[in-house]
């Protein structure tokens, strides 16, 4: 009976899957409400053949290594595998997998609903009511600004920038720029998009920017001090990708000074730590990491993942391999 180490508590339905087709299934129930420890998974993985594995867990050498020599499969419960050894994984003929796709919508939706709050001042206006503060309507309390007709900057035009490209077009009438070392001649003629060669010629023209790029030593703090002082004082960057990509301190600076108006962000650079003086500005949003958190998609990575081990231990090529 193949034995899967389950690093957190997931949904069930992945779970199930596994249980159907004869696995025995060891979930670490200690880190129900905090990251695995490193001596957790060194502990679990051992006489495993799969490892399910969540994106703040590091798996290094040391973690492949204690599974040897029956660990077969690392299935990432995530899209992004910035937190794993590819190549190391390699070397001792580990598959390792990812859920894409399945999170695109809502990944989506989350890019969207942080990008209208924070033009909308939800998040402020929601402490002014809650404090008891709105004593009369106000011809100019709390003022926004309007997304409908506004330039979209997606910066990474794969799974989930196309998608949040899509909402803005079809529902903001937005126009929307891009870079993207892959060019996409297609979506360009059906979405009038523009295409730009990199970040730094789509800063001045948008509005809104969001980041949908993976985490990679060339995307490490492409947001830094000098690409906020190209964007438009009047302009709000969203950040649902991963947090290194923005240089943190370097934001909260920009969003003090007011080289940038607003920020929306899931993600952090050392999470779950966030730089102190984010908490402190109104013109920022924080959620944490939570931008593919609904029901239906966390079932759907539970399954994604499942079906991933379960091709691999029964040696087909899985789905989602990472090559
Ligand atoms: P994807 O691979 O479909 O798209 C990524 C795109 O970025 C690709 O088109 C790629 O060509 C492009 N790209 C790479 N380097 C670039 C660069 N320097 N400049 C511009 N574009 C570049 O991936 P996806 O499914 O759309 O997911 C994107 C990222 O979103 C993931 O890598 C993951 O880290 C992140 N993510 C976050 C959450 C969350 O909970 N916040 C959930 C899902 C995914």
């Amino acid at each position: 009976m193949p034995k899967i180490f389950v690093t957190r508590p997931i949904p069930d339905s992945g779970i199930k899957l596994l249980q159907e087709k004869g696995c025995e299934v060891v979930i670490n129930e200690a880190a129900r409400d905090r990251v695995a420890t490193k001596e957790e998974i060194l502990a679990g993985v051992k006489d495993a053949d799969g490892l399910l594995s969540i994106l703040t867990e590091k798996i290094d050498t040391e973690i492949m290594d204690a599974g040897l020599p029956n660990l077969k499969i690392i299935a990432n419960y995530a899209v992004g595998f910035d937190n794993i050894d590819l190549e190391a994984a390699k070397q001792r003929n580990i598959l390792v997998t990812n859920t894409p796709g399945v999170l695109t919508n809502t990944v989506a939706e989350h890019t969207f609903a942080l990008m209208l709050a924070i033009a909308h001042r939800i998040a402020e206006a929601d402490k002014f009511s809650k404090a008891g503060m709105y004593r009369a309507w106000g011809p100019e309390l709390l003022l926004g600004t309007d997304v409908s007709g506004k330039t979209l900057g997606v910066v990474g035009l794969g799974r989930i920038g196309s998608r949040v490209a899509y909402h803005g077009v079809k529902g903001f009438d937005m126009k929307v720029v891009y870079c993207d070392p892959n060019r996409n001649e297609e979506f360009e003629k059906e979405f009038g998009a523009q295409y730009v060669a990199n970040v730094e010629e789509m800063l001045s023209l948008c509005d809104f920017v969001s980041i949908h790029v993976p985490l990679l030593d060339s995307t490490k703090h492409l947001f830094n001090e000098a690409r906020f002082k190209l964007m438009k004082p009047t302009a709000y960057l969203i950040n649902t990708s991963r947090g290194p990509i923005v240089d943190e301190q370097a934001l909260a600076n920009a969003l003090k000074k007011g080289t940038i108006k607003g920020a929306a962000i899931d993600v952090f650079e050392n999470e779950p730590e966030i730089t102190p003086e984010l908490k402190d500005l109104e013109n920022v949003i924080l959620t944490p990491h939570i931008a593919s958190a609904t029901e239906e998609t966390r079932q759907a990575m539970s399954r994604l993942a499942a079906e991933n081990i379960i091709e691999a231990l029964e040696g087909r090529v899985p789905p989602n391999l990472i090559k």
